[in-house]
C-alpha cells in the first residue's frame, strides 16, 4: 500500500497546482487520476486570463489571444468590445493539463493514471485509507496524512467526505468546427431565453480557423444538446449558412453556486470539486487554480506541524473565500437576476451597452475573473442600464456598503 503525505485525487488544473506547490515544499506527494492520459477528455472551451499564464508558469499551451468580445441578443442586436492589446486566451486545454502535470511531476510528486478513486475505508491516528480501482480492475489502497479532492463536478472525495454538493450544476454542450468564419481575435457570446437560459452560448475561435462553440444552460428538463442546437439555428440565421462538420462533442456540468465547506478533518476541496467557478462564465480554471495555490500554502505548514485538522484547515476556507467570495456572491446574485430577464430586456440591455461611454468602460475595466467590478461601473454609469434590471437589483448594486443579500438556492439538481 501506497503510504503518502498527500493524496490528490485528479489531475486537471487545480490538482496539479496543489501537488506541484506541496511536492516543491518537500512532502511526499501522489495524484491519482482515473483517466489513462492526463487532459484527455477535454472539457472546457479553454478561455483564460493572463492570470492563469502567471499561475502555470508558461505560455506554451496558448493557441491565440483574444482582444474582445460581440455580445448578441436574442433578435441578434449586437454590441462589440474590442481593446487595443489581449484581454483573454485561448488555449490548448489538454497542453494546460499536461504542462501542469509535468510541472508537478518535476517537483517531485508522483502521477498513478488510469485509477480511479472510489470511497474511503477507514481514518485511523491522522491517517486516512482510501479505496481505488485500476483501469484493470485491480483494487488500490492509498493511506495518506492529507487527502486534496481536485476531482471536478461530480466529486467522489466530497461524497466519502459527507462535504455538501453545490446547489446547481449546470449541463453544458460543446463541439468543434474545424472552419468557422468570425473575428479569430474576438469572442462571440449569445443571449436569449431560448439559447440559454441562466448564462450564454459561446463561440471562441480555436486559434486555427475554426471555433469552439457551446452552451451551458438552467437545468429546465430540456437538453443541453437541444439548446445547443438552436445556438447553431441562431449562428446560421447571423452568417447566413450553417457551421458544418462538427468534429468533437463534449456533454459536462458546471457547477455554481457555493458549498458550505471546503474541508473537513485530514481532507479538503479545491477546484470544481469546491464549486470554486464564477458564476456569471462558469470559468473555473483561474479560480481552481488559485484556490489551490492558497490550500498548499496552509497545508505545508500544517503538514509539518503534523495536524491537519479541521481545525487547522479552517484556515484555507477563510483566505480563498477572503479573496474570491466577495465576487462570487456578486455574480451569483446578478447572474440569478439576469436568468430571470425576458428576451426583450435582454435586447434592451444589448442596445444599452451600445451607447460609446459604456463601450469605452467595458474596453477599460471588463476582466473575465472579475466581471462584476466592470457591472458596477456601468450600472452607476448607467441610470437607464438599471431602469433595465429589477429593482431589487438597482438598490443592492449601487448602494455604497455591500451586503450579500439573501440568495435563493433555487431548485437543487444533480
Ligand atoms: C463546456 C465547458 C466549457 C468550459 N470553458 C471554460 C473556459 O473557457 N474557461 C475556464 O476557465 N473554465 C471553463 N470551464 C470550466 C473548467 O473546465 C473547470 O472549471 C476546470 O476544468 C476545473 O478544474 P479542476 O481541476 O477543478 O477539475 P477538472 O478539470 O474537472 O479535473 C478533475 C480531474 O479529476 C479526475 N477525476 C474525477 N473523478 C475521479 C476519481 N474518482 N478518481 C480519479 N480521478 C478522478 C478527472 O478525470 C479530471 O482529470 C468550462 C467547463 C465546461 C463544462
Amino acid at each position: 500500500m501506497d503510504d503518502v503525505d498527500v493524496l490528490v485525487v485528479g489531475a486537471g488544473p487545480a490538482g496539479s497546482t496543489a501537488a506541484e506547490r506541496l511536492a516543491r515544499h518537500g512532502h511526499d506527494v501522489l495524484v491519482l487520476e482515473e483517466h489513462p492520459r492526463v487532459g484527455t477528455p477535454v472539457q472546457c472551451a479553454g478561455l483564460v486570463s493572463q492570470r492563469v499564464l502567471d499561475l502555470a508558469g508558461s505560455t506554451g499551451f496558448v493557441r491565440t489571444p483574444v482582444r474582445g468580445a460581440t455580445v448578441y441578443g436574442p433578435g441578434l442586436g449586437s454590441v462589440a468590445f474590442k481593446a487595443a492589446t489581449p484581454r483573454a486566451f485561448v488555449i490548448d486545454r489538454a497542453g494546460l493539463d499536461v504542462h501542469l502535470a509535468d510541472r508537478a511531476a518535476r517537483s517531485g510528486a508522483r502521477f498513478r493514471t488510469a485509477v480511479r478513486f472510489d470511497g474511503l475505508v477507514e481514518r485511523v491516528g491522522g491517517r486516512t485509507t482510501v479505496r481505488a480501482t485500476s483501469a484493470d480492475g485491480e483494487p488500490v489502497e492509498v493511506r495518506a496524512r492529507l487527502v486534496i479532492g481536485a476531482d471536478g463536478v461530480s466529486s467522489a472525495v466530497a461524497r466519502a467526505f459527507r462535504l455538501r454538493r453545490p446547489v446547481e450544476i449546470l449541463p453544458a454542450f460543446e463541439a468543434e468546427f474545424p472552419v468557422s468564419p468570425g473575428d479569430p481575435e474576438q469572442v462571440e457570446v449569445y443571449l436569449g431565453r431560448r439559447i440559454s437560459p441562466g448564462l450564454f452560448g459561446w463561440w471562441i475561435p480555436d486559434g486555427a480557423g475554426g471555433a469552439r462553440v457551446g452552451v451551458a444552460v438552467d437545468a429546465d428538463g430540456t437538453s443541453a444538446r437541444a439548446y445547443f442546437d438552436r445556438l447553431l439555428a441562431q449562428i446560421a440565421r447571423r452568417l447566413g449558412a450553417p457551421l458544418a462538420n462538427p468534429t468533437a462533442y463534449l456533454v459536462s456540468g458546471i457547477p455554481i453556486g457555493e458549498v458550505p465547506r471546503t474541508y473537513t478533518d485530514g481532507a479538503a476541496l479545491v477546484g470544481d470539486a469546491a464549486a470554486q467557478v464564477k458564476p456569471l462564465s462558469g470559468g473555473g480554471i483561474f479560480t481552481g487554480m488559485r484556490c489551490a495555490e492558497i490550500l498548499a500554502e496552509v497545508a505545508d505548514p500544517a503538514l509539518r506541524r503534523g495536524d491537519v485538522s479541521a481545525g487547522a484547515l479552517a484556515e484555507y476556507e477563510r483566505r480563498w473565500r477572503a479573496e474570491l467570495g466577495e465576487e462570487f456572491r456578486r455574480a451569483l446574485h446578478l447572474r440569478r437576476v439576469v436568468a430571470r430577464l425576458s428576451d426583450a430586456d435582454l435586447d434592451a440591455i444589448v442596445a444599452a451597452l451600445r451607447g460609446a461611454e459604456l463601450t469605452a468602460t467595458i474596453v477599460a475595466f471588463g476582466d473575465i475573473d472579475f466581471p462584476t467590478h466592470v457591472a458596477r461601473r456601468l450600472l452607476r454609469q448607467s441610470p437607464a442600464l438599471v431602469r433595465l434590471l429589477p429593482k431589487a437589483l438597482g438598490a443592492w448594486w449601487s448602494s455604497a456598503d455591500y451586503r450579500a443579500p439573501e440568495l435563493d438556492p433555487g431548485p437543487r439538481r444533480k
